[in-house]
């Protein structure tokens, strides 16, 4: 076996056998990759409660024969404790590692999303914003080549858009879209964001703006991406 070291995000854990636990992680160089944490589920494991979900670490590793790694040592980069601490801010950073999760594949380099994904988890840590998950997911989006063209309307160039066609990511005008469906002031924080203006629309926002910004671009997301994301709709059961 040899060994490698990589920055690891933690998205998801298993439990295996009597003591161990599978860590579904992204990590910085090596893509997505599934590690075992040998003892991790012991009380006084060396890996102490730092191999959770929403944490990052710099990690050695051993590379397995089979699709397994196992962990050696981890150094914390950040717990993002508070992210386990409060229900709102897990349901959102149990959004972010499954969005991250589903468009991550094995054997992929993937430095980018495993910056953007860190980042993001450790501003939710620190602070809250009720824009946040829908300024990852249109950042991911971006990450992805799949954000919508909002500079105008697809059939006249008008830019009072008043709906997105989400099968060819485009936007419509009070003319040309079947039915209004959007606020304009949701189009423009969509477009600050695409913009790369995201601090901004961080610190906007009222309860209902961000409430309409979030399921539509959620909604968006999961049309494009062709899939339903369960931590989003848990509370819908
Ligand atoms: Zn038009």
């Amino acid at each position: 076996m040899s060994e490698y070291k990589d920055s690891i995000l933690v998205l998801r854990t298993y439990k295996l056998a009597e003591s161990d636990r599978i860590l579904s992680c992204l990590a910085k160089q090596h893509g997505k990759i599934r590690v075992v944490a040998k003892g991790a589920r012991k009380p006084k494991s060396k890996f102490g409660g730092r191999v959770e979900p929403f944490t990052e670490l710099n990690a050695s590793l051993w590379k397995g024969r089979g699709e397994l790694d196992t962990l050696r040592q981890v150094d914390v980069i950040s717990l993002n404790g508070s992210l386990h601490q409060d229900l709102d801010k897990m349901m959102k950073a149990a959004t972010v590692v499954e969005m991250v999760d589903k468009v991550s594949f094995d054997g992929q380099e993937l430095p980018e999303l495993f910056t953007l994904a860190t980042r993001a988890l450790r501003s939710l840590a620190r602070t809250d914003s009720p824009n946040f998950l829908a300024v990852f997911a249109l950042r991911l989006l971006v990450l992805e080549g799949l954000a919508p063209q909002l500079d105008g309307c697809r059939v006249c160039g008008d830019p009072n858009l008043v709906s997105i066609e989400a099968r060819h990511g485009y936007g419509l005008c009070i003319t040309h879209a079947v039915s209004p469906t959007i606020s304009p002031r949701i189009v423009e924080l969509m477009r600050t964001v695409l913009a790369g203006r995201t601090a901004s629309v961080l610190n906007l926002g009222t309860k209902e703006d961000s409430s309409e910004f979030e399921k539509v671009v959620m909604e968006y997301l999961e049309h494009v991406l062709s899939l339903k994301l369960f931590s989003l709709h848990a509370n819908d059961l």
